[in-house]
């Protein structure tokens, strides 16, 4: 079954707090170290000690058997071994949630935080939205 287990993985509670790149202004991807700016292509250096502590030290449940695993690892993703059933899984990346609303009907629609601009429809009234980060 080895399809199977490739397949398995845990998302990260933790996140970075959110940066604005020092050239453009815009979001950031949110990750540690050497980021490159989706929206200028500015390379930047950002450290946060505290997100790497959390990570060090964050409690992950294997997705396989429920032990509860202390990740050990101080960057996402990565790739954690289950002491219990010894499947190897990956620990990826906390995915930002926010909610905007609809300027026209005021319906609230949740979606991913990315850098960038985008354009939806709203799922009620289909005004069509612009969102950017
Ligand atoms: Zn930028
Ligand atoms: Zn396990
Ligand atoms: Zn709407």
């Amino acid at each position: 079954m080895e399809s199977d287990e490739e397949q398995k993985s845990v998302e990260s509670r933790v996140a970075p707090p959110d940066l604005s790149c020092p050239k453009c202004n815009g979001l950031l991807p949110s990750k540690l170290g050497k980021i490159r700016c989706v929206l200028c292509d500015v390379e930047v250096n950002v450290e946060h000690k505290l997100t790497r502590k959390k990570w060090l030290e964050e409690k992950i449940s294997c997705p396989a058997c429920s032990t509860v695993l202390i990740a050990g690892v101080d960057d996402r993703p990565c790739h954690l071994k289950c002491s219990t059933c010894e499947i190897i899984f990956e620990l990826k990346p906390h995915v930002k949630k926010v909610e905007i609303q609809c300027k026209k009907c005021d319906r609230k629609i949740r979606m991913n935080k990315r850098p960038g601009k985008r354009k939806i429809s709203c799922p009620s009234c289909q005004e069509p939205l612009i969102i950017r980060f």
